[in-house]
Formats: structure tokens, C-alpha cells, sequence
């Protein structure tokens, strides 16, 4: 079990490398960059400094480079600008329940489903429509709100458009390609595993003569 979790973040991590490769690739391709200063100026002019979801400040311990399409083969998100912005520590870990879902709960891609649990919505409350619950407790004032977020996002990754829309048209193509790696990843690490624990001696008498060995030294 312990084998078979770290397997996948073997390859979910080999995975988010092609990803970050492939970015850099669409960056060059269209002449964009997200390091440069006036990224970072149009992101805190938009979203003044908050985190993009919750609003609340950025303190800076508790904040995390947000992708608003989540870099993994489900959502296949890549870092290019509008697609990448900051949130804090806890919108990033609720939201990949999201991210990390096989079939989007709500349509769109990550960051709307994760704007969308308003509870109005999931058939049974879920555990993100409880988090967005614990911050806007009145439901009306909820559900204004997550819509003037997701409006407010909309439009900063409207000057994004040409970057965005091919991701957003290629996502299949990146996501079979995801795919792929995750799975080639798995068999070579699955393969080589047994491969090299099976040329390992573990006979009981090699144990043995390697007490008696500790022994006689000792
Ligand atoms: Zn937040
Ligand atoms: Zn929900």
C-alpha cells in the first residue's frame, strides 16, 4: 500500500515536469512569460494582494502559487499566464478535491468547480460546500459572492485569451499525453522494483551467516 502511494507520486510529479516543460515550450511559442514584473503587477492589480478565492489577505507563510487549472493529468493546466495567480495555503488544499477529481463535480475546469459548491448544487453537502459555508454562513450572500469571484477571474484571464484558449483546446491532447507518462511511469517503477529486490539475497541462511559473522567480529 505505502509502495503503490509512493508510486503515484512518483508520477505525479514526473508528470507535472512535462507539464512545466510543455509550459515553457507554449511560453516561448507565443512569446510570453509568467516570471516577469508586470505579470506579477497585473495579478496583485486585480486581486489586490488577496488570496484570488477567499479574499482574505496573503500573509507571507500561508500563501501558495495557485494554478487555476490544476497542473495534473486530470485538469492538465499549464503555467501560463492567467492561468497562474496566488492564493492562501487553505483555498489551495481545499480546492484540490477539485482538481484531483477524475469527472469535474461541477463543469468548467478546477477553479470554477471549486467557485461553485454554493450548496445549491451537490446533492449532498459536500465538504467544500461546508468550507465555503464556515466563511459566507448566509446562503444568498454565498452564492453572490462565488459568482463575483468566478466573474472577477473570468475576466483577468480574459487578457490571457490566445494562451488560454489553446490550453483550453489542447487540454484532450495533454491529457492523453499525461496519461501516458502516469502509466509508463507506474509499469517502469512497479518492473524495476520486484527486477531489483528479486537480485537481492534474502535466503534465511545468508541472515544467519551474517549474525555469525557480527558475532565472531564483535
Ligand atoms: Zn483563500
Ligand atoms: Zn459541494
Amino acid at each position: 500500500m505505502a509502495t503503490s502511494r509512493s508510486k503515484s507520486d512518483v508520477a505525479n510529479k514526473i508528470v507535472s515536469m512535462f507539464l512545466h516543460t510543455l509550459s515553457k515550450k507554449v511560453c516561448a511559442e507565443f512569446g510570453l512569460t509568467v516570471g516577469d514584473q508586470a505579470y506579477t503587477e497585473h495579478v496583485s492589480s486585480v486581486f489586490k494582494d488577496k488570496c484570488i478565492y477567499c479574499q482574505d489577505l496573503l500573509e507571507k507563510d500561508k500563501l501558495a502559487v495557485e494554478h487555476l487549472d490544476g497542473m495534473n493529468r486530470m485538469r492538465a493546466g499549464l503555467h501560463i499566464p492567467g492561468n497562474v495567480a496566488v492564493s492562501c495555503r487553505k483555498c489551495n488544499s481545499e480546492k484540490r478535491r477539485d482538481d484531483q477529481a477524475k469527472d469535474l463535480i461541477h463543469p468548467g475546469s478546477g477553479w470554477m468547480s471549486f467557485l461553485s459548491h454554493d450548496e445549491t448544487r451537490c446533492k449532498t453537502t459536500c465538504k467544500t460546500c461546508a468550507f465555503w459555508a464556515g466563511k459566507f454562513p448566509e446562503s444568498q450572500s454565498r452564492v453572490e459572492y462565488l459568482f463575483m469571484i468566478r466573474t472577477r477571474i473570468s475576466g483577468f484571464r480574459d487578457r490571457y485569451k490566445s494562451v488560454i484558449s489553446w490550453n483550453m483546446e489542447n487540454k484532450d491532447v495533454i491529457r492523453n499525453q499525461s496519461e501516458k507518462l502516469y502509466r509508463l511511469c507506474q509499469e517502469f517503477a512497479t518492473k524495476e522494483i520486484k527486477d531489483l529486490a528479486d537480485q537481492v539475497n534474502v535466503s534465511l541462511g545468508s541472515v544467519y551467516q551474517a549474525t555469525s559473522r557480527l558475532k565472531r567480529s564483535g
